[in-house]
């Protein structure tokens, strides 16, 4: 476990909520989810797979379900 990969997480959590988020955020999210089992666990594997799919289709938009889910992830963080 990284704690500075950990709050970077949540960071590019933020920054997709906006729609601001890179590839390179995109596959750093990814990478850390597969790597730390904490996030993974927080996060929960359906927004890991949500990232990966999203990753694969970088001009759509974050569907609505997956918004919410991420929200709740970050809400549970604060
Ligand atoms: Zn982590």
């Amino acid at each position: 476990m990284n704690d500075a990969h950990c709050q970077k997480l949540v960071g590019s959590l933020y920054q997709l909520l906006d729609g601001e988020v890179t590839e390179d955020q995109v596959q750093f999210l990814s990478d850390h989810l597969a790597e730390c089992g904490p996030c993974l666990e927080r996060l929960g594997v359906e927004m890991h797979f949500t990232l990966l799919v999203r990753s694969r289709c970088q001009n759509t938009t974050c569907p609505d379900e997956v918004m919410h889910s991420i929200k709740t992830a970050l809400q549970a963080e604060i």
